[in-house]
C-alpha cells in the first residue's frame, strides 16, 4: 500500500500537543505521521507518493454542524425570477444562474410575473434559448399556471407543430403554427412532472462540490428522509465526497425507530444522527419563545412550538432508542424549557443533547447547560445578521445572545455551522463572524458586544472539533494526528497571522476528505 505524504505546508493540526507540522503521511484514509517533513518520510517507509501543497496554509477540515443541504442543493439549481422587472432581467438571471449547473441539467425555477416586466409580453423559447440554448430549461410562472420552455425542452416532451393541444391546455403557437415554448395548463404537465422528479441525488452531487470547494469536509444535516435516501444512494455507489451526520426529522422518530437506527449508526461517510425537535420559532417573525414580550408587540411572547410535556416524551422516547437529541431553541424560554427537559429526561451514556441556535439564554441556563453537557450548536453569522433585529426586539431584557464567549468560558462544547441556505454555507464568513462581531462591512467598528468575540483559534476549534465533539466523532475527525482520518483543507490565507478583514475572502485551494484530493482549484 503506497503511504501518501502531503508537503510542503504550514499545517494547524488542532493538536495542542504538536500546534504545527510540515508534513503528514496518510495511509488509505488515515493519517499515520504527523511532524517535520524527514521524520514523516522515515516513518512512512519507502513506497510513498509525494503530494506538494506549495507552501500553503493546512487546517483540519472545517465541519458544519447545522446545514440543510437538500434546500441549499435544490436552491442552487433552481432560479428565481419574482424579483425581475423585464424580460432582459430575467434572461440575465438565468444566463447567470445556468452557468453554475452541470453540464446538460434541467433548468428549473421561475416563478416569473410578465406582468410586471417593463413590457409585459409573453416570453418565447427563442429568448430561453439565448440563454439555454444547450441543456432543456422549463420554467413556471408565478401563478403557476404557465411555464416558459426552452426547444430542447420542448423536443425532450416531444412537444412540435404537430402535437395538437391536449384536454384543458394549450401549446401557444406564432402565426406559423409552431410552438412558442409556453404551454398552458394541463399542456405543461408532462414538464411538471420532471420538475416533481428533480434528481436530488444529481441536485446533492452538485451541491457537495460546492460544500467541497469552501473547505467542508463534514456536514451534520438538518434536512428529510429524502435527503437521507439520496446520500445513502450516492455512498452506495461511491459518489460520496463529502461525510454526512444525518439528522432524523422529529415525524420521522418513530419509524427510524421501529427499523433499529440510533445516533452514530454507520461507517466514516454517512452516520446516523440526532432526531430534530423544535423548542420554537425564530426571532425576525416574532415567535421565538421568550420570557418577556418583545418591544412594540405588548404581549406576545412567541410560542412553544412543542409543547413541554411532548418535547420531554419525546427526549425520553429517543434516549430509550439510543438517538441523540437536538433541539431548534432560539428564545430564552425555549432554551430553559429544552434544559428542563434534558435535564427531567436523565443522561444517557454516549447521547450528546444539543440546542440549535441557542441564541438568546438567561445566564444561569448557560450554567445548567456546561453542567449537563448540552452541546450549543451555534451559526456565528446568523448574529451578525441579526444585530438590529436583537436591538429592536430585546430591547432592555438581560439576556446573553449569541454568547459564545460567555459558553466557552462556562465550559459548553460549541460546535458551529451555517444553517444554509439561510445564510451562505462559507465557513469562512462564520470564522469571521466570529472573531469580530461584525457584519461583512465592518460594522459596527469593534464589534457588536465584542467581549463575546473568540480567538481565531477558538472559532476554529469550534467549526472542526466542536462539530465532531456533537457527533461523538471527536476521535475520528477534527484534528490532524496519526489515527485521525485525513480531513484537510489547504488555503490561500492563514487566518491565524492575516488580518481578520481578510478571513471572509479566504480561498480554499485544495479539499482532501479520506487521504484523497476530492477538490481543488483549478
Ligand atoms: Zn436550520
Amino acid at each position: 500500500m503506497t503511504i501518501r505524504i502531503f508537503r510542503n505546508a504550514k499545517i494547524y493540526t488542532g493538536d495542542p500537543g504538536r500546534p504545527t507540522v510540515e508534513a503528514l503521511a496518510v495511509d488509505g484514509e488515515s493519517i499515520v505521521a504527523a511532524g517535520g517533513e524527514a521524520e514523516v518520510r522515515a516513518a512512512a517507509g519507502a513506497s510513498t507518493e509525494l503530494v506538494d501543497l506549495d507552501g500553503a496554509a493546512v487546517l483540519p477540515g472545517l465541519y458544519d454542524a447545522h446545514i440543510h443541504t437538500a434546500n441549499y442543493a435544490r436552491g442552487r439549481s433552481e432560479v428565481d425570477l419574482r424579483e425581475a422587472r423585464s424580460l432582459a432581467e430575467a434572461l440575465a438571471k438565468i444566463a447567470e444562474h445556468a452557468v453554475r449547473l452541470a453540464p446538460g441539467a434541467w433548468l428549473f425555477g421561475g416563478r416569473w410575473n410578465s406582468n410586471v416586466w417593463d413590457r409585459p409580453v409573453q416570453p418565447d423559447r427563442h429568448a430561453l434559448d439565448s440563454v439555454c440554448p444547450d441543456r432543456p430549461a422549463a420554467l413556471p410562472s408565478v401563478d403557476g399556471h404557465t411555464v416558459w420552455a426552452n426547444s430542447q425542452a420542448l423536443r425532450m416532451i416531444g412537444v412540435d407543430r404537430d402535437t395538437p393541444d391536449p384536454v384543458g391546455g394549450q401549446i401557444a403557437r406564432d402565426e406559423h403554427g409552431e410552438p412558442t415554448g409556453i404551454l398552458r395548463e394541463s399542456a405543461s404537465y408532462p414538464l411538471r412532472a420532471l420538475m416533481n422528479a428533480s434528481d436530488l441525488n444529481a441536485e446533492l452531487r452538485v451541491a457537495q462540490e460546492a460544500l467541497l470547494a469552501l473547505g467542508l469536509t463534514s456536514v451534520h444535516d438538518i434536512d428529510g428522509e429524502d435527503c437521507r435516501a439520496a446520500y445513502l444512494d450516492m455512498h452506495g455507489a461511491g459518489e460520496l465526497k463529502l461525510r454526512v451526520h444525518k439528522a432524523i426529522p422529529v415525524g420521522h422518530l418513530e419509524a427510524a425507530i421501529e427499523e433499529g437506527r440510533y445516533t452514530g449508526q454507520g461507517d466514516d461517510w454517512f452516520r446516523t444522527g440526532p432526531v430534530k425537535l423544535f423548542g420554537d420559532g425564530a426571532l425576525g417573525s416574532h415567535t421565538c419563545h421568550m420570557s418577556e414580550a418583545f418591544a412594540g408587540d405588548d404581549g406576545n411572547h412567541g410560542i412553544a412550538v412543542t409543547p413541554y410535556d411532548e418535547l420531554e416524551r419525546l427526549i425520553r422516547t429517543a434516549c430509550a432508542a439510543r438517538i441523540a437529541v437536538a433541539t431548534h431553541a432560539i428564545g430564552d424560554q425555549a432554551n430553559h424549557l429544552v434544559v428542563d427537559a434534558y435535564e427531567a429526561a436523565g443522561s444517557f451514556p454516549g447521547l450528546r443533547h444539543r440546542i440549535e441556535h441557542a441564541q438568546h439564554l438567561r445566564r444561569a441556563d448557560i450554567t445548567r447547560m456546561a453542567r449537563l453537557g448540552i452541546v450549543a450548536s451555534m451559526q456565528p453569522v446568523h448574529c451578525t445578521s441579526d444585530i438590529d433585529l436583537v436591538q429592536d426586539l430585546l430591547a432592555g431584557q438581560n439576556l446573553a445572545s449569541y454568547a459564545w464567549r460567555t459558553m466557552l468560558n462556562a465550559g459548553v462544547p460549541l460546535a458551529f455551522g451555517s444553517d444554509a441556505p439561510v445564510e451562505h454555507p462559507n465557513p469562512f464568513a462564520a470564522l469571521h463572524a466570529a472573531v469580530t462581531r461584525t457584519r461583512p462591512d465592518g460594522t459596527p467598528a469593534g464589534g457588536w458586544q465584542p467581549e463575546q468575540r473568540l480567538t481565531i483559534g477558538e472559532a476554529l476549534l469550534a467549526h472542526t472539533l466542536g462539530s465532531a465533539y456533537a457527533a461523538g466523532e471527536e476521535d475520528r475527525k477534527g484534528v490532524l494526528a496519526p489515527g485521525r482520518l485525513a480531513d484537510l483543507i489547504a488555503v490561500d490565507t492563514d487566518p491565524f497571522t492575516a488580518k481578520t478583514d481578510s478571513i471572509p475572502h479566504t480561498k480554499v485551494l485544495t479539499t482532501v476528505v479520506g487521504g484523497a484530493v476530492r477538490w481543488q482549484r483549478s
